[in-house]
């Protein structure tokens, strides 16, 4: 066994980077809150099917990504590689396709076996919207509207482009599809292994592929635009006066498809440059078949979500968490003493470390180290008068305050 390392393509988050994750996490909530997004939060794991069935069996997620198993009593399960999947069978499960629209914001990790690269992991984390309910295209207007809003609140605007396509409606999807195969069996020989099942299953997905004999052969194709029936049209049409209308900047680009089965209509993504091949940070579109797809009422829905990892990388630092106040209490006997005041101050609402172990020169160097703001030093007469003294770490000043009035003295250092 190869002893104390993570699994690959997995990592240990330490309190630094947790900040920028924290940042990134917290700064989407926050924004989706103004919009009207509650938090949900579904298992990690769930039958097999909620994925299998869905995400469509020729996607790269379902033929090579997931990690499914068989648990003790046989059931197929497998760690979930994204959110729509388990919040819409979430909604069916509760009876809330009774209560749309419903817009729900989830975040946590995900699971998809891939090559773990800068950026590409095996345990992952999205954040995530999903909007059911909606069948206007407003609904994506706004989810989009609520991407770039987040985005520029983590001050990563002019890093990241808006690309926009759309897959039309079902008609229009099987219209090109013709069109599509005709000129790819012009190509079957410059095809990879995989495009060439693609080809006979789901032959868009070959957009997606990364390889680069299908992205020569892609580049050639006829484009799903050219096959929208009116009404694919008009929807498309709508989003993009709707997005103009917002003031929200976008490139048209007729080759983004969506990695899942579920899509139509809406497809965009949030790229960079900044991270090499991994430029997706914030994607989605909307998903009209799903629900019914899983069992429920037919329920038109739209959504997206964004790579955690992804935006921590590109984020500037965030704020530093706040300074705390160093409690060092001077030799063994006042340790109680100093442990009370610890908490008093820890109600009080002030960030405290105490420092109790080692002598007084560690003691210090802890308090140094922890980069405190203050040091309440407590030693033994002092406490038995009442009094504690307090260092100003970044002056050095040092002053004799009554405990009575320590936190009223302290609230400077806030
Ligand atoms: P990619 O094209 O990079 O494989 P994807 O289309 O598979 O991305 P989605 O399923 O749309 O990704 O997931 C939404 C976001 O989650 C991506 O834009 C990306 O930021 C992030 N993401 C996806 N897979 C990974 C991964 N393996 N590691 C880290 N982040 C990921
Ligand atoms: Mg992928």
């Amino acid at each position: 066994m190869p002893a104390l390392q993570p699994v690959r393509g997995t990592r240990d988050i330490l309190p630094e980077e947790m900040l920028r994750h924290r940042h990134v996490e917290q700064t989407a909530f926050e924004i989706a809150a103004r919009y009207g997004f509650a938090e949900i939060s579904t298992p990690i794991f769930e039958f097999t099917e909620v994925f299998s069935r869905t995400l469509g069996d020729t996607s790269d997620i379902v033929t090579k990504e997931m990690y499914a198993f068989k648990d003790r009593s046989g059931d197929s399960i497998t760690l979930r590689p994204e959110c729509t999947a388990g919040v819409v069978r979430a909604v069916l499960s509760n009876g809330l396709a009774q209560h749309l629209p419903l817009k729900f914001f989830c975040r946590g990790p995900m699971f998809r076996y891939e090559r773990p690269q800068k950026g590409r992991q095996r345990q992952f984390h999205q954040v995530d919207v999903e909007v059911l309910g909606v069948a206007q295209p407003l609904a994506d207007v706004e989810i989009i509207a609520l991407g770039a809003h987040i985005l520029e609140a983590l001050g990563v605007s002019e890093k990241v482009t808006l690309e926009l396509n759309t897959l039309g409606d079902g008609e229009s999807r099987n219209a090109y599809r013709k069109i599509l195969v005709e000129y790819l069996e012009q190509h079957r020989g410059r095809l990879s292994d995989d495009s060439l099942a693609r080809l006979e299953r789901n032959p868009l997905r070959i957009f997606d592929s990364k390889d680069e004999g299908d992205r020569a052969v892609v580049a050639g194709a006829p484009l799903l635009t050219d096959s929208l029936n009116g009404a694919s049209r008009e929807f498309f049409d709508a989003l993009c006066e709707g997005l103009q209308a917002a003031g929200i900047a976008y490139r048209l680009n007729p080759h983004l498809v969506r990695g899942l089965d579920y899509y139509c209509h809406t497809a965009f993504e949030f790229t960079t440059e900044a991270l090499g091949a991994q430029g997706a940070v914030l994607a989605g579109g909307r998903y009209d078949g799903l629900m019914e797809q899983m069992g429920g009422p037919p329920t038109p829905a739209t959504g997206w979500a964004a790579g955690v990892e992804r935006l921590a990388m590109l984020i500037e630092d965030p704020a530093p968490p706040v300074r705390p106040i160093a409690v060092v209490p001077i030799g063994d006997g006042p340790h109680h003493g100093a442990f009370g005041v610890a908490q008093r101050l820890r109600r009080a609402g002030f960030a405290v470390d105490l420092g109790f172990s080692g002598n007084l020169g560690k003691r210090m160097k802890r308090a140094n180290k922890i980069n405190a703001r203050a040091t309440v030093l407590l030693g033994e007469d002092e406490l038995a008068r009442g009094a504690a003294t307090v260092r100003d770490m970044d002056t050095g000043e040092q002053s004799d305050v009554p405990l009575a009035s320590l936190e009223t003295h302290l609230a400077r250092y806030r």
